[in-house]
């Protein structure tokens, strides 16, 4: 039964079963139309049973269940969420290639572009100022026959991440600048470390390639270093080494701890040129299906010195968010919206299968109520036009 149904039919029902009660204001009332006074009461004690009634049953016992006041107003819904989408929470990932003059729009990654050094402070400034507060550097080397089994290119002085972090640091002294650390795009075999004869991961020289790089994207003046190779132990090693040069007080160290395989990260393999060129990385990114193994790993970097967690991707990744929120209780929780999230999006938008501004935050907002409270995000541009308004 209807709500409007219900009222009318209890209406109809008190106008016939119950006796007619004296208005308050009778005494008031002798001089008119007594007719007109009766059915005025009449109503009036109607509408005021009607409600009663409307409202006890549908209460159905318990006063708690009756939620609909508490998010009627729009500042009110936004009270419901436990952290707010800011401006200060987003990371806006830059592909720098080492080409000074590149502005090559990536077509499986809409909007997102591959640039050169010439054209990274015009690519900022003016997110900037509408209130970018932070970047995460990634190395594409395009030169012919740069890459090598060791990735050489990584922390070379001249290369582009080195050479980005000190032309951010000179331009935009406020930018917090995170640089990616890893070797895939700079190795000729496209994996995430040094190989041994077989093909599989040599962990224990990755992780000493990997550190040497996390330093010289450091002492190059990175507020943030982010591994996100996966070898084992590459975050103790990093944090020694920050240690040992007594720069761990100044350099945040942020590990990609649950980074799972999968076919989501396309897009950014095209934009950063890192594609494997034998194999997948399925032994040493976690399986999707791993959600013991990303809490194991998750407890691992954090006794291993890491300041900030990250999970990765993220939308399919919601309960691991949520793990290593309770995991790290006491330190942030980063999730990164990778290439294929955003594609995605993207293209179902244009299918016409949703508004594109709208599923952009029903995502986000879905990746803060797991836990995390910092977003690496392609959609950062548009966010600090939307969150504007
Ligand atoms: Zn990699």
């Amino acid at each position: 039964m209807s709500f409007s149904s219900l009222v009318s039919d209890l209406t109809y029902r008190d106008g016939n079963t119950r006796p007619q009660r004296p208005s308050p204001h009778s005494s008031l009332s002798t001089t008119t139309n007594n007719t007109h006074n009766d059915t005025r009461s009449q109503v009036s004690r109607a509408k005021s049973y009607a409600s009663t009634a409307a409202t006890s049953v549908s209460i159905a016992g318990d006063i708690s269940s009756q939620l609909h006041g508490g998010y009627s107003h729009p500042l009110a819904r936004s009270w419901q969420a436990e952290r707010q989408l800011t401006k200060s929470m987003l990371i806006y990932p830059v592909f720098i290639t080492d080409n000074p003059d590149d502005d090559e729009l990536i077509p499986s990654l809409p909007g997102q572009k591959r640039i050169g050094l010439n054209k990274l402070v015009p690519l900022l400034q003016p997110l900037i100022a509408k209130g970018l507060k932070s970047v995460v550097l990634f190395g594409v080397p395009l030169s012919p026959s740069i890459k090598d089994a060791l990735g050489t290119a990584a922390d070379d002085p001249q290369g582009p991440v080195i050479q980005g972090i000190r032309l951010l640091r000179r331009s935009f002294p406020h930018l917090f600048i995170v640089t990616d650390v890893c070797l895939c795009e700079y190795t000729s075999h496209g994996h995430c470390g040094i190989l041994h004869e077989d093909g599989s991961l040599n962990n224990a020289l990755s992780v000493e390639r990997i550190s040497d790089i996390a330093m010289a994207y450091a002492e190059a003046g990175a507020h943030c270093v982010a591994p996100s190779d996966m070898n084992d132990g590459r975050i103790r090693a990093i944090k020694l080494k920050l240690i040992e040069s007594q720069i761990s007080h100044r350099v945040v160290l942020m590990s990609y701890s649950a980074k799972f395989s999968g076919c989501l990260y396309g897009p950014f393999r095209d934009a950063a040129g890192s594609v494997p060129s034998f194999g997948d990385r399925r032994c040493y990114q976690l399986p999707p299906g791993g959600r013991g193994l990303a809490r194991r790993a998750i407890q691992r970097d954090i006794g291993e010195g890491a300041d900030i967690i990250m999970v990765k991707p993220a939308s399919q990744y919601l309960d691991i968010i949520s793990d290593a929120k309770e995991l790290g209780k006491d330190m942030p929780v980063a999730a990164y919206q990778v290439s294929g999230e955003y594609a995605m999006i993207h293209a179902a938008a244009k299918a016409g299968v949703f508004d594109l501004k709208t599923m952009a935050f029903e995502s986000t907002e879905g990746i803060l109520r797991a836990g995390a409270n910092i977003v690496i995000s392609y959609f950062t541009p548009e966010f600090l036009d939307w969150l504007e308004t």
